[in-house]
């Protein structure tokens, strides 16, 4: 794993919520933390750009 933001070396940390502790990956370099839910909503954020780019070039109707 390395870090998106400068890539660095990442490591697990383990992290504590109030309820759950969860792991998520440190950059050793600049501090940056990644873990799933960050992760998993960049995907989805990505998809959802995707998602409207299609929308928009579909846009055209022919008559
Ligand atoms: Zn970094």
């Amino acid at each position: 794993m390395k870090c998106p933001k400068c890539n660095g070396l990442m490591f697990i940390e383990r992290f504590a919520d109030y309820f759950l502790t969860f792991h998520a990956w440190k950059c050793v370099n600049c501090g940056s933390v990644m873990d799933q839910t960050i992760l998993s909503n960049r995907a989805k954020g990505a998809e959802m750009e995707l998602m409207l780019q299609t929308v928009s070039t579909d846009e055209h109707y022919e008559d």
